[in-house]
């Protein structure tokens, strides 16, 4: 299955199995089994939408947005528990305005999922940390 790497966007090729004791990127050597949230941008939304496998779930944010600052930790920490499983995409609504438009994001935090490049799921509002694991549990390939 195609991952994209979180720390240098390279597209990996990863064999599918239950569970995993060493996967690195390929470019940049980095274990793919230690993820973190993505900051998106423009210029490559569309390689990672269109080559990862797994679900890419993207999080429209803006630094003057309270709600947003809460969640960002929440965010972050979840996208480690989902290595391999899910791509988290932090997207800067305030510096990205295209993309926000692009996605007509109304209001913020709002939460994008993304399966094989389409659009499943949004949710608009701050999650904590259950709430967001469980939404995106839903997502995931059994
Ligand atoms: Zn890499």
């Amino acid at each position: 299955m195609k991952i994209i790497c979180p720390y240098c966007t390279s597209i990996n090729n990863v064999p599918k199995k239950e569970e995993y004791k060493k996967v690195n990127c390929g470019k940049c050597k980095k274990s793919l089994l230690e993820s973190k949230a993505i900051n998106i941008k423009s210029e490559f939304i569309d390689k990672i939408l269109s080559n990862s496998d797994i679900p890419v779930i993207l999080d429209f944010w803006a630094p003057w947005c309270q709600p947003c600052q809460k969640m960002k930790p929440v965010f972050e920490e979840v996208a480690r528990d989902f290595a391999l499983k899910a791509l988290f995409g932090k997207v800067n609504a305030q510096d990205e305005q295209f993309l926000g438009t692009r996605f007509k994001i109304k209001s913020i935090p709002t939460l994008v999922v993304f399966k094989n490049g389409k659009e499943v799921k949004r949710i608009s509002g701050a999650m904590d940390d259950e709430q967001l694991t469980s939404f995106v549990n839903q997502f995931i390939n059994k």
